[in-house]
């Protein structure tokens, strides 16, 4: 079947500005880290990534890393690309991420120039495009000196590769000198992705959320549902399929009564507002102005529309805040 995306696609979700850059992107992206690789069916996948556009969801988020197999995420989404996606990429916010260990080499780690501009061809072949809207460094290597990666990420825009560059997972100091590095060589830093959550709240506290508002950078927050925890289907068990039940990077053993308990309370609180505890946990991260985007993943389309209807609710109030932080610290 031919796709043609829904009319009303720019009407769904609003558009926040990254930083002091003029790229606008959704207050949520897709990301493609579970379920999008060969594990999952093909059709589902497609179905799901159709649906995100459709909704307003220019942006898709991507890594190397993303599978399994490694790169088979961002094979997925250029099936999809070729496919249905191809007559709107200009209309694409497409990212994808170097950095992480995708094999035994060491250039295929790390963040030498040589890994971050070999990941990055790759990631073009993968997604069947000839350049990337935000080119990402995945996490920081202490071991390489910053210039370098920064040197190697600059070379990215400077080939057409990458129309802007970001950074993820770096700690406030050490994106500060990256800033001060791209800035010097006219490339600024869009983006930084990193975690948060009301489960996690280390952006506000190790500073991050402020070198954001110094710098002029945007922060796209990856998790804001600490990966499903901050919904209720935990509550009274762990449903069949859920990430808690089939993937490596969702423990079970975190289910345990003071999660529950923790959560039952956050999900009062939503319920007092009428909404479900996704929809109140993605409200809570986009109150801040230094968050640009909530980087959510779903596993169906249900999911996606249940979770962007975060933004019909009042905003959250002082005191619902202050509830919210008697019961979601830990
Ligand atoms: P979320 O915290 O949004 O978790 C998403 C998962 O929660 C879904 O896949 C689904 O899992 C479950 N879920 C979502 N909505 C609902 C709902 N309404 N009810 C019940 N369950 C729901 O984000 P992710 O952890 O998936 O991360 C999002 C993206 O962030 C990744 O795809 C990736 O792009 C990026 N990321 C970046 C990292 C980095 O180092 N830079 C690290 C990690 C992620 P299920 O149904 O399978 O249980």
């Amino acid at each position: 079947l031919t796709y043609a995306a829904a009319a009303d696609r720019y009407e769904n979700v609003p558009y926040r500005r990254s930083g002091n850059s003029g790229l606008d992107l959704p207050a949520f992206s897709f990301g493609l880290w579970q379920k999008f690789g060969t594990d999952y069916a093909f059709a589902t996948q497609r179905e799901i990534i159709l649906h995100a556009f459709d909704l307003g969801i220019t942006h898709f988020d991507n890594a190397d890393r993303y599978g399994p197999p490694h790169r088979a995420a961002q094979k997925t989404f250029g099936a999809v690309l070729a496919k249905d996606l191809a007559p709107y990429r200009d209309e694409l916010i497409l990212s994808t991420k170097a950095g992480n260990p995708i094999g035994p080499s060491p250039y295929l780690t790390g963040g030498s120039r040589k890994s971050i501009l070999t990941s990055l061809e790759h990631s073009l072949r993968d997604l069947g495009t000839d350049y990337v809207d935000i080119f990402y460094h995945h996490r920081p290597d202490l071991s390489t000196p910053l210039e370098e990666s920064v040197g190697a990420l600059v070379s990215a825009v400077q080939q057409g590769k990458a129309l802007y560059i970001g950074i993820s997972n770096y700690l406030p100091d050490r994106t500060h000198e990256a800033v001060e590095l791209l800035r010097q060589a006219g490339v600024p830093l869009l983006i930084h992705q990193a975690r948060y959550s009301i489960y996690d709240r280390r952006p506000e506290q190790n500073g991050l959320l402020d070198t954001a508002h110094q710098d002029g950078f945007g922060l796209i927050v990856y998790s804001p549902l600490a990966q499903g925890l901050l919904t209720d289907k935990y509550l009274e068990t762990i449903p069949a399929g859920a990430r808690a039940q089939n993937s490596t990077f969702l423990s079970p053993e975190v289910i345990d009564e003071t999660y529950r308990q923790r959560t039952s309370e956050l999900n009062k609180i939503a319920a007092a507002r009428g909404q479900s505890l996704a929809q109140l946990a993605l409200q809570w991260v986009l109150r801040r102005p230094e968050v640009t985007s909530a980087l959510i993943g779903a596993s169906s389309t249900e999911q996606l529309d249940h979770n962007i209807a975060a933004l019909d609710f009042p905003a959250l109030t002082d005191e619902e805040l202050a509830l919210i932080e008697e019961h979601g610290v830990h």
